[in-house]
């Protein structure tokens, strides 16, 4: 079964800290932070490491493909049948996310993924995944 294209996906909340993540997926990037004191990625974005509490975080350009780390079938409760996912990505980090065009029967656990970028109902895009 195909996922609706018309899903209405709610508009994720900017604010001046994820505005660039936000900026970027709108140009079909995916960025996540990486700690210089560290060397740890982390994920959703945040001005202070949650790994060593330091502020020398950055962004970093993801490679956008990850692995599914869990992931479950939603019937009940929306229009169309959505899948929800926790995708690690190469850097190591994970993100709730949903994956998107393709069978959702057939997604499993250690698929391999990769990002796209969907549209929101009146919000910047929100990233994704779909069998790589
Ligand atoms: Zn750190």
């Amino acid at each position: 079964m195909l996922l609706s294209k018309d899903r209405k996906i709610p508009a994720p909340s900017v604010n001046p800290e994820n505005k660039p993540y936000f900026d970027a997926a709108s140009q079909g990037k995916l960025l996540i932070r990486k700690c210089a004191a560290c060397g740890e990625f982390h994920h959703y974005p945040r001005s202070i490491c949650p790994h060593c509490f330091s502020d020398k975080t950055a962004w970093h350009d993801a490679k956008g493909v990850g692995i599914v780390y869990t992931c479950s079938v939603l019937r009940r409760g929306a229009p169309e049948p959505y899948c929800i996912a926790y995708v690690t990505l190469d850097e190591g980090v994970s993100m709730l996310t949903n994956i998107v065009d393709c069978d959702l029967d057939a997604v499993k656990i250690g698929m391999k993924v990769r990002v796209l970028f969907k549209p929101t109902d009146g919000g910047p895009p929100v990233p994704m995944f779909t069998p790589a």
